[in-house]
C-alpha cells in the first residue's frame, strides 16, 4: 500500500508559540522547565495534527530549539572551544550561546555566535558547523532519542529524521589550519552508527537521512564519499530512506539510486523531469518516495496532475511507492484554517502545512481506493480550484498581458551607453569626487513603529500619520545636511519592510495574517503572496520623495525595491514562471521610476538585495536565471533620460560568480557590502573591469561599533587600487534602519571626513 509520510513539519507553532517562548526564556521571563513544556506541547500537537490529516509515518527530529543543523552539531559534539564549559555536558544554554553568542559578562569571556547562512535556496538560515583539523565526534546530545520516546509514549508511528553525514560536512566550515572537511568523514561515521543502533533499540524501523546535496553539482571526491559512507552505514540496523530535495538529482541520479539503502525520496515539484529516469534506475528492492506536494509554496496542489504521476509509479512499484511533500514543510506556513480574514475564493486556492499533509494523505488513499467517496470529493474540489484559477479575472488581467506583449527590446536599453550618460549626469549633478551617500533607511525608532501601528489601528488619522512621517523626513534631512552628505535619502520611515511596503500598493498581491515561516531561531517572516498579474494602480513613493526633496537643495535619492527582490521575498505564483512574474513587477516599478523622474528626482536607487539568492542550485540553470533577472532590472530602470542616475544596491559580497551579470544590469552606480571583507571583494574587479560607478561599503552596519575616519579612509585607498578614484562612491554597507541615531551620526561624521580626506589626497 502506498504510504503517506511527511519529511518534516514546521516547528514554530500556528501562533508562533515557539518564538514567544524562546524570547521569554531569553529575557528570563520563562524558566527552562516552562520552555521545555512549550516544546513538548508543540511536538505533541504537530504529531497529532499530521496524524489526523492522514499521515501514516510521522517525522521526529524535525523539532529544534533554534535550528536543526545546530542540533546536529550538539548531537555530534561539534561544539567550538569558545563554548566549552568546565567539564560539564552541553546544556540548552550552550545551544543558545552557539546560536546567539554570549556578550561580555563581568570579565572578557565574550564568545561570538556561530556564523549563519541560507539553507540551500530557501529563506531559512542555519548555523554553520565549525570544524577543526583535529575535530573529534562523540554523541553528546540526547534530544533525538528523547523525542522518539516521547512519540512512542503517545502511541505514534514515527520515522526519525537526521541530516546525512555528507550533507552535514558539506554545510560546515573548516576553521583554523586549512584542511579538507571530507577527511572528517571516517571519524564522523561511527557516531551515525551509534545513533542508528540507539534508534533500533528504541524500536524504530525507518530512519530518514536527508542528503539534499545530492541535488547539487558535487565534486567527484564527494560523490565517491557517498558510496563509501553508505557502504559502511549499510551494516548498521534500521531501514534507511535517503531524502533529496530542492533540485533534481541529474548527474547524481545513478549514484543516488544505487546507494545501499532501503529507499529514496525525490522532489518532483522542483524537478519533475527526473521521474521517468528514476523509475528505470531504481533497484527492485527499494522504496521510492515521490515529493508531489510543494513544500516551498502556499498553493493548493493540482491533485489530478499529481495523481497521474503517482499512478504510473504505482503500477511499477506497488507498495514500494510512498507519497510525500517535496521537502520538509518547515518552509511553508502552518495552518490555513487559522486565516480568518482571507476571502473564501483565495482561501480555497491555498494550502499550508496542515493542508499539505491532507493532500499527501488523500493522494496515497487515491492509489488504494480510487473510488472512495472522500477521494472523489477531494479530486472534484481540486479540479474546481484549478479551473477557477485558470479562468479567474482576479489572476488574469488582459491589460497587464497586453502591455507586456508590447514590450520590445528597446524597453530594457537606456538611451545611451554608460560613458555618455555619466558625462551628462556629472554635468547635471555636479558632485565632488568620492561622493557620499547612504543606502536608504535611517533608524526605525520606536516612535516610528508606534506611529505606524496607531495609523493601522485607526488611532492616528491619515493626515496625522503623514505629518508624523514628514517630521521624520525633516529630521533625517537635517541630520544629513549637517553631516555634509552629498546625495540624501528620505530615510524610509514609512516602510515596514522593503518588499511588503510595495506589495501592499501593487495590484495582484495578497496578504495572510498567520502565514509565518521560520527564518532563523525565533525569527519568522510572513511573505506576501503573488496571486495574479501585477500592476501599479498609482504612484507608491512619489509624494514622500517629493516632500523630502522640498526640504533640501541637495540631491534627494528616490528609493525603490527591484523586481527580482520583490519576487524572491514573496510567495510566487505557481501557474506562470518566475521570469514572467519578474517582468510584470519590472513594468510596475518602471512606472514608479518614470514618475519619480517626472517629479524632478535626479537620482533613483532600485534595490536588488536578493539578486544573488535567486541563483538556481545547479550551475546549469544559472545563465538562464541571470539573463532574465538582469533583463527585469533593466526593464525597470530604462524608462528614464540619460541624465537621471540609476543606482542599485546589493548587500552581500559574493560577486565573483555573477559579476558580469551585475555589469550587464547597467546601473550607473552600484553600492555593495565590502567592509567586512576588507575590500577583498574588489579583487574580483582585477580580473573583470567593472565599467560603471561603484560604492564599496566602508563600514559594517551590522555592528554598533563606530569605526574612525582613518579606518574608512584606509579602506577607500585600498578600493582605489582596483577601481579608478573617479568612479568610487562613499557609503555604508547597507541601510541603517536597525541602528540607533547616535552611532549612526557618529559613523557618518567619520565617513564624510574620510571622503574629504581622500579628496584632498587626490588634489
Ligand atoms: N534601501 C534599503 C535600506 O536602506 C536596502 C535594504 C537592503 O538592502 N536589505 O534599508
Ligand atoms: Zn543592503
Amino acid at each position: 500500500m502506498a504510504l503517506a509520510h511527511n519529511l518534516g513539519f514546521p516547528r514554530i507553532g500556528r501562533d508562533r508559540e515557539l518564538k514567544k517562548a524562546l524570547e521569554a526564556y531569553w529575557k528570563g521571563e520563562l524558566d527552562e522547565a516552562g520552555l521545555r513544556a512549550v516544546g513538548r506541547g508543540l511536538r505533541a500537537a504537530h504529531w497529532q495534527v499530521q496524524k489526523s490529516a492522514g499521515i501514516e509515518l510521522l517525522p521526529v527530529g524535525d523539532f529544534a530549539w533554534y535550528d536543526q543543523v545546530l542540533t546536529h552539531s550538539l548531537t555530534f559534539g561539534v561544539i567550538p572551544e569558545r563554548f566549552h564549559k568546565h567539564g560539564g555536558k552541553p546544556t540548552l544554554d550552550t545551544l543558545f550561546a552557539m546560536a546567539r553568542g554570549v556578550s561580555n559578562h563581568s570579565c572578557c569571556r565574550g564568545a561570538h555566535a556561530q556564523e549563519m547562512t541560507k539553507w540551500f535556496d530557501s529563506n531559512y538560515h542555519y548555523l554553520v558547523p565549525e570544524f577543526t583539523a583535529d575535530q573529534q565526534f562523540a554523541l553528546s546530545w540526547e534530544q533525538l532519542f528523547e523525542e522518539v520516546e516521547e512519540a512512542r509514549v503517545l502511541g505514534h508511528n514515527v520515522k526519525p529524521v537526521i541530516i546525512g553525514p555528507l550533507t552535514y560536512l558539506w554545510l560546515g566550515k573548516a576553521k583554523g589550519a586549512e584542511f579538507d572537511r571530507l577527511d572528517l568523514l571516517e571519524r564522523l561515521l561511527p557516531v551515525y552508527g551509534e545513533i542508528l543502533q540507539r534508534l533500533a533499540t528504541q524500536g524504530i524501523e525507518w530512519v530518514q537521512i536527508d542528503e539534499p546535496i545530492l541535488a547539487l553539482d558535487l565534486p567527484q571526491a564527494w560523490k565517491n564519499a557517498f558510496e563509501r559512507a553508505y557502504n559502511l552505514l549499510q551494516k548498521e540496523p534500521g531501514k534507511k530512506l535517503i531524502a533529496t530535495y530542492f533540485s533534481g538529482l541529474d548527474d547524481n541520479l545513478g549514484l543516488a539510486a544505487a546507494l545501499p539503502v532501503d529507499g529514496l525520496h525525490i522532489d518532483l515539484v522542483r524537478a519533475p523531469e527526473q521521474f521517468p529516469a528514476i523509475l528505470d534506475r531504481l533497484p527492485a528492492y527499494k522504496v521510492l518516495s515521490l515529493g508531489v506536494v510543494n513544500g516551498r509554496n502556499v498553493w493548493r496542489t493540482d491533485l489530478e496532475k499529481a495523481l497521474d504521476v503517482l499512478q504510473q509509479a504505482h503500477e511499477r512499484l506497488g507498495s514500494r511507492l510512498w507519497v510525500a511533500p517535496s521537502c520538509s514543510l518547515l518552509h511553508s506556513p502552518v495552518d490555513l484554517s487559522r486565516e480568518d480574514q482571507l476571502d473564501a475564493e483565495l482561501k480555497s486556492w491555498l494550502a499550508f502545512a496542515v493542508q499539505k499533509c491532507q493532500e499527501v494523505a488523500v493522494l496515497a488513499r487515491a492509489l488504494r481506493e480510487p473510488q472512495a467517496a472522500e477521494v472523489q470529493a477531494a479530486l472534484a474540489v481540486s479540479r474546481a480550484v484549478q479551473a477557477g484559477r485558470a479562468a479567474s479575472p482576479r489572476i488574469h488581467k488582459p491589460q497587464v498581458q497586453a502591455r507586456l506583449a508590447a514590450v520590445t527590446a528597446q524597453y530594457s536599453q537606456r538611451q545611451s551607453p554608460f560613458a555618455e550618460r555619466i558625462a551628462k549626469q556629472r554635468a547635471l549633478l555636479k558632485l565632488p569626487v568620492f561622493p557620499t551617500t547612504t543606502i536608504g533607511s535611517f533608524p526605525q525608532t520606536s516612535a516610528i513603529r508606534l506611529a505606524r501601528q496607531s495609523f493601522k489601528s485607526g488611532k492616528l488619522s491619515a493626515a496625522e500619520y503623514t505629518e508624523a512621517m514628514y517630521s521624520e523626513i525633516r529630521h533625517s534631512v537635517d541630520v544629513q545636511e549637517k553631516l555634509g552628505l552629498d546625495v540624501l535619502v528620505h530615510g524610509e520611515a514609512e516602510r515596514n519592510d522593503m518588499v511588503e511596503y510595495f506589495a501592499e500598493q501593487l495590484d495582484g498581491y495578497a496578504f495572510t495574517r498567520f502565514g509565518w515561516v521560520q527564518s532563523y531561531g525565533s525569527r519568522c517572516v510572513k511573505p506576501a503572496v503573488i496571486v495574479g498579474d501585477l500592476s501599479r494602480p498609482k504612484p507608491m513613493t512619489v509624494s514622500w520623495i517629493e516632500y523630502a526633496q522640498r526640504c533640501t537643495d541637495k540631491l534627494m535619492k528616490g528609493m525603490l525595491t527591484g523586481p527580482v527582490t520583490m519576487l524572491m521575498w514573496s510567495f510566487p505564483r505557481d501557474d506562470i514562471s518566475r521570469e514572467q512574474q519578474a517582468r510584470q513587477l519590472a513594468l510596475a516599478i518602471r512606472d514608479e521610476v518614470v514618475d519619480l523622474e517626472a517629479a524632478g528626482i535626479k537620482v533613483i536607487q532600485i534595490d536588488e538585495a536578493a539578486f544573488r539568492e535567486g541563483l538556481p542550485l545547479r550551475r546549469a540553470g544559472w545563465q538562464h536565471y541571470l539573463d532574465w533577472a538582469t533583463e527585469a532590472f533593466r526593464l525597470t530602470a530604462s524608462g528614464v533620460r540619460d541624465e537621471t542616475q540609476i543606482h542599485t544596491h546589493m548587500c552581500y559580497s559574493e560577486f565573483n560568480d555573477v559579476i558580469e551579470s551585475i555589469a550587464a544590469m547597467d546601473a550607473d552606480v552600484i553600492t555593495i557590502e565590502t567592509s567586512r571583507s576588507d575590500m577583498e571583494l574588489l579583487r574580483a574587479f582585477e580580473a573583470f573591469d567593472y565599467p560603471n560607478e561603484i560604492g564599496p561599503g566602508v563600514y559594517d552596519i551590522h555592528s554598533p561599533r563606530v569605526p574612525d575616519s582613518n579606518e574608512m579612509a584606509q579602506l577607500l585607498r585600498k578600493a582605489a587600487q582596483w577601481v579608478p578614484a573617479e568612479r568610487l562612491w562613499v557609503n555604508p554597507d547597507c541601510g541603517l534602519k536597525t541602528r540607533a541615531w547616535p552611532e549612526t551620526e557618529a559613523a557618518l561624521v567619520n565617513m564624510v571626513a574620510a571622503a574629504r580626506q581622500l579628496r584632498s589626497e587626490l588634489a
